[in-house]
């Protein structure tokens, strides 16, 4: 199997001018997007589409998240910066399934933490950073809802999960002026992004209609209860 650069490049490079055309603008997030290969995450059977806008099957009835839409929530999670680089320390990712989401915040933070409630999901995702050499991202086996560490604070949290309303235990674990970026809803999900402020307020605001798994509570070791 090759990763190399070369793969699929004519593809790749017509994934950023369909993102660009879709509206996202943050060359931050265009650039992390085309330096991570999308079809390492898949069975090789997808390989020929891996680089098309569209959710795919990752097993376990879970799906790597579409491209526009990594791209625009991790353009909401940095929005507030303008750096170049790893701008974050930490940042937690929720359900992060093959880990694709994983390797494209690992361009803008100095640790992701990772966490996924399918058990092989967790080892595939593993496995898949690995072929790539990112080893700034650490997944845990665990349940989003509460199997973090409390004792961190985070300069930004994505969940890629859909809870009917957002889990409020999460901004205890968030810095001030971090974002919390996820879908909310159950048939009809949107994109919010809770920010945190002085004081333990919070803004909230509505973007793009989505269509996300819905977030579960528990852990699972074989995906049997979705
Ligand atoms: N981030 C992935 C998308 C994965 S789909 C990507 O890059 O494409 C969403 C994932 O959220 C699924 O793998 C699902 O198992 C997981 N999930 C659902 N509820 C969860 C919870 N409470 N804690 C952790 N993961 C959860």
């Amino acid at each position: 199997m090759s990763n190399s650069g070369f793969t699929f490049r004519r593809v790749r490079e017509e994934l950023i001018e369909n993102l660009l055309d879709l509206g996202i603008k943050d060359f931050r997030v265009l650039d992390a997007i085309s330096q991570v290969p999308r079809h390492i995450f898949l069975d090789e059977a997808l390989w020929s589409r891996a680089y098309e806008n569209r959710s795919l099957t990752i097993g376990y009835k879970q799906t790597i998240s579409q491209p526009y839409i990594v791209a625009k929530m991790t353009e909401l999670l940095i929005s507030h910066t303008n750096s170049r680089g790893k701008i974050f320390e930490r940042v937690l990712e929720i359900g992060s399934g093959c880990g694709y989401q994983s390797a494209v915040l690992s361009f803008f933070s100095e640790k992701v933490d990772a966490i996924e409630r399918i058990k092989p999901l967790v080892q595939k995702s593993r496995d898949n950073i690995a072929k790539l050499n990112i080893n700034n991202v650490t997944f845990k086996f665990g349940d989003g809802y509460q199997d973090w560490d409390s004792s961190v604070k985070y300069d930004g949290i994505l969940c890629a999960a859909s809870p009917r309303e957002y889990p409020r235990d999460l901004v205890s674990i968030m810095k001030n002026d971090a974002k919390l970026v996820l879908p909310v809803g159950g048939t009809s999900q949107k994109l919010n992004v809770i920010k945190k402020c002085e004081n333990d307020e919070i803004e909230e605001s509505y973007h793009d209609e989505v269509s996300f798994v819905p977030m579960l509570a528990g852990k699972s070791d074989d995906g049997n209860d979705v």
